[in-house]
């Protein structure tokens, strides 16, 4: 990637009557870059995506492209192309003819579109189906052509609007492969929408997470999962615990909180400053250690910190990992999760076994 963003998107609003579906949004894509936006539903991303590819105007805001202001560029001279969620296939119309669509605007001749469509036909592997027409194909070649139709034209930056929801698991997880294989041979700029958490972590260089028409957040799958910047983006982004409470003190980049559910815990200082006393501690499922109270090496644990007592109350296996939940003394549910590795016999537990729980404040 470049350092000249590819997209520029400045502080742009769109409104639907009285209601906000985009708002004052900005964004930085760099050149070649993989990116994921990842919100619920009706948070704003197709909306976001219309207006980057140029289906719809923005109320205020900029959009620029190559340092270029794109409004009042119409889409098909956008160097932009959308895959739509539905695919919006032709349905009177074959593999091949639905391919060739956008080209045919584009003045090319008639042998370069042909050259251009048996390349597409051959990078999605849909030789020998160019005479189908839509309903003969099963959902996992619609959504090969609706590929196809979309990097036809070759362009700068392709839109994916949750390609993926219709596909069962093991051809959702063959095509995220296959898109990650396409956008580095291709050397294009893909933003792809999902709503699924381990499905933007898999495939994108950087994910920004939106939330009612707002961006909360753009971080690497990492930094999002480890340092969110939000409560709801903590949450939003896998399983984890959370635990309110109250500043009692602070030094040495640690904080300890009074929380009621769980006695004393202590956390690495966040790294905004607090502005309020009254806070949360959250700390992922697989960061808490289980033990039947043996001692560990660990410093923290040793030294009685974050060291937690309770009950298991519940059990679900999950194949790679087991979730256990432990009522804890003081009242709060706290969920962890053991990987089902070579210590299975030692990190077994049973209903209703008296637990010890650790975990370190760098985790929190
Ligand atoms: P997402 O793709 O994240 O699910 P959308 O961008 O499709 O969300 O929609 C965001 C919000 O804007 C939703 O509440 C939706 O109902 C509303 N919306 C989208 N398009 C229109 C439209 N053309 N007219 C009125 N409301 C719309
Ligand atoms: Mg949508």
């Amino acid at each position: 990637p470049s350092d000249l963003p590819l997209l520029q998107v400045d502080a742009v609003v769109k409104r639907f009557g009285g209601f906000t579906a985009v708002d004052r949004l900005s964004l930085d894509i760099r050149a070649g870059e993989f990116f994921a936006l990842l919100g619920p539903s009706g948070c704003g991303k197709t909306t976001l995506l219309r207006m980057l590819a140029g289906f719809e105007t923005p109320d205020s805001g900029r959009i620029r492209l190559g340092g270029q202001d794109i409004s009042g560029v119409p889409p098909h001279r956008r160097p932009v192309n959308m895959m739509f969620q539905n695919y919006a296939l032709f349905p009177h119309l074959s593999v091949r003819d639905n391919i060739a669509f956008g080209l045919r605007r584009a003045s090319l001749s008639r042998a370069e579109i042909d050259a251009r469509v048996a390349e597409m036909v051959a990078l999605v592997s849909l030789d020998g189906m160019e005479k189908r027409k839509p309903e003969q194909l099963s959902g996992g070649q619609k959504q090969r052509v609706a590929l196809a139709r979309a990097l036809a034209r070759r362009p700068r930056l392709l839109l994916l609007d949750e390609p993926l929801a219709a596909l069962d698991m093991k051809l959702r997880e063959y095509t995220q492969a296959e898109l990650m294989r396409l956008q580095r041979q291709l050397g294009m700029t893909f933003i792809i929408v999902t709503h699924d958490q381990e499905e933007a972590m898999m495939m994108a260089d950087r994910i920004g997470v939106m939330n009612a028409g707002r961006l909360e957040q753009v971080a690497t799958p990492r930094q999002l999962y480890e340092a969110p910047n939000s409560r709801w983006i903590a949450e939003f982004v896998g399983g984890i615990n959370i635990i309110d409470g109250e500043v009692e003190s602070r030094d040495a980049g640690r904080v300890t909180v009074a929380t009621q559910a769980a006695g004393q815990v202590t956390a690495a200082a966040p790294v905004q400053a607090l502005t309020t006393d009254q806070v949360c501690v959250a700390i992922r499922p697989e960061k808490v250690r289980l033990s039947r109270g043996e001692a560990t090496s660990d410093a923290g644990d040793a030294a009685g910190i974050n060291r937690l007592e309770g009950v298991i109350s519940g059990i679900s296996y999950l194949g790679g990992q087991t979730r256990y939940q432990v009522r804890l003394d003081r009242g709060a549910l706290l969920s962890a999760s053991v990987a089902n590795n070579v210590r299975r016999e030692v990190d077994a537990y049973d209903k209703a076994e008296r637990v010890v729980v650790c975990f370190a404040p760098d985790d929190c």
